[in-house]
C-alpha cells in the first residue's frame, strides 16, 4: 500500500491551506465589493436622479434663475459625498463572516490531519507493553511512512526479544551437559503432579563408581559418559515419564499415572540396557536405582525425593547395580 512522507504531509498541508485560504478571501472579497459597488452605484444613481428632477423642476418653474439651479447642483453633489459608501453591518456580513468562516474550516481540517498523525505515535508509544503488545501493534493504523516503518521496528524488536526471552527461559529449564530437563524441571513436575493429585512413581537413579571414571579417563571422558547415558535414558523411558539431571551424576525419571511394578519394569530395563552399553573403558558404567510413589503418607516432594534417595541408598549397600523399592516414607526431611 502507497504510504505518505510525514515531512512531505506536513508541507503540503501548510501549503495547500495557505493556497485555499488565501485564494477564498481573494476571490469572496471580491465577489463582495463587487456587489457593495453595484448597490452603492444604484443607490447613488436614484439619489441623484431624484436631486436632478428636483433641480428641474425648480429650473422650468423660473429659466431665469441659473443660480439658484447652480446652487441646487453643488448642494447635490455635496449630499451626495455624505453618502456612506459601505456600512459596518455589510461589511460583517459580506467580508469577515465569510473569511472567518473558511478560516475555522481550515483550522477545524488542519485538527483533523493532526490528530490523525499523533494517534499512530501515541499506540506506538503505549502499545508496546503489556501482554497484548503484538496485537496492538498491528492494529495501528500506519498510513503514512514514518509510522509504517516505525510500527515494523517495534514489532521486530518486540518479537525478537519475546523469542529471545522464550529461549532463555527454555534454556534455564535445560541442563547445560546432557540436554535434558535439570532440578528446577524437576522440582515443577513434581509440585504440578502434587498439587493435581496425580498418583506417580519415581526412579532415583546414581551411576556407579563414576568418581573412577573421572579419576581413571578424566573428566571429560566422564562427561561424555553422562551424555551417553541421558540418551540411553531418555530413548528407553520416552513412551512412559520424564528424565531429568537430578545432579553429578544422579538422574530421575518421574513416571506420572504409574504404579511402583511398572516403574521397576522401566528401570530394570534400563539398568540392564546401561550395563550392557558399549563404551571407550571397557568396563561398563553400572547404575544403581531408588524407586518410590506417590501415597497418602508420603505429604511433600521432598518427603518423595528423601524415600527414593532411601531405596537408593539400599541399593547401593546391596552391591550396586540393582534396584530397590521403598514405599512408607520414614524420617524427617529438612
Ligand atoms: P557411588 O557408586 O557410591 O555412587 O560412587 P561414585 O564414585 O559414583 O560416587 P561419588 O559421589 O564418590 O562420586 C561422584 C563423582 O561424580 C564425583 C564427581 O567428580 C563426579 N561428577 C559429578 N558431576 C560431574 C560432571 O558433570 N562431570 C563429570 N565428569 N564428573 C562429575
Ligand atoms: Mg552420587
Ligand atoms: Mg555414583
Amino acid at each position: 500500500m502507497c504510504k505518505f512522507k510525514l515531512s512531505f504531509l506536513i508541507v503540503s498541508i501548510v501549503m495547500v491551506s495557505i493556497l485555499v485560504t488565501t485564494t477564498i478571501s481573494i476571490w469572496g472579497s471580491y465577489q463582495s465589493f463587487n456587489e457593495i459597488l453595484i448597490e452603492n452605484n444604484r443607490d447613488l444613481q436614484e439619489e441623484y436622479q431624484k436631486e436632478i428632477s428636483k433641480i428641474k423642476e425648480v429650473a422650468m418653474q423660473d429659466s431665469e434663475n441659473v443660480i439658484e439651479s447652480e446652487a441646487m447642483f453643488e448642494q447635490a453633489a455635496n449630499h451626495l459625498l455624505e453618502v456612506k459608501v459601505v456600512s459596518f453591518n455589510v461589511l460583517i456580513e459580506r467580508l469577515v463572516f465569510p473569511l472567518v468562516l473558511s478560516i475555522v474550516m481550515i483550522a477545524a481540517l488542519i485538527v483533523w490531519i493532526a490528530i490523525k498523525i499523533v494517534r499512530p505515535l501515541k499506540g506506538l508509544a503505549t502499545g508496546i507493553e503489556g501482554r497484548g503488545a503484538i496485537q496492538s501493534l498491528e492494529e495501528i493504523d500506519d498510513w503514512y511512512l514514518e509510522a509504517y516503518h516505525l510500527k515494523k521496528a517495534a514489532l521486530n524488536t518486540l518479537t525478537k526479544s519475546r523469542k529471545r526471552i522464550a529461549d532463555l527461559t527454555n534454556q534455564l529449564k535445560l541442563d547445560s551437559l546432557t540436554g535434558i530437563p535439570n532440578r528446577r524441571s524437576m522440582d515443577q513436575v513434581l509440585n504440578e503432579l502434587f498439587t493435581n493429585k496425580v498418583p506417580h512413581a519415581i526412579v532415583l537413579i546414581d551411576l556407579d563408581n563414576f568418581k573412577n571414571v573421572n579419576d581413571t579417563y578424566g573428566h571429560t571422558a566422564g562427561d561424555e559418559v553422562l551424555k551417553a547415558f541421558a540418551k540411553i535414558m531418555q530413548e528407553s523411558v520416552i513412551k512412559h515419564g520424564i528424565c531429568f539431571r537430578y545432579g553429578g551424576e544422579e538422574f530421575m525419571i518421574i513416571l506420572p499415572t504409574t504404579t511402583i511394578e511398572e516403574a521397576v519394569e522401566v528401570a530394570e530395563n534400563l539398568r540392564v540396557k546401561q550395563a550392557l552399553a558399549e563404551n571407550l573403558f571397557g568396563q561398563p558404567v553400572t547404575l544403581s536405582a531408588g524407586i518410590t510413589a506417590f501415597s497418602t503418607a508420603i505429604k511433600t516432594p521432598k518427603q518423595l525425593i528423601a524415600t527414593a534417595d532411601q531405596a537408593l541408598y539400599e541399593a547401593k549397600q546391596s552391591g550396586r547395580n540393582c534396584i530397590c523399592v521403598v514405599e512408607e516414607f520414614s524420617g524427617t526431611t529438612f
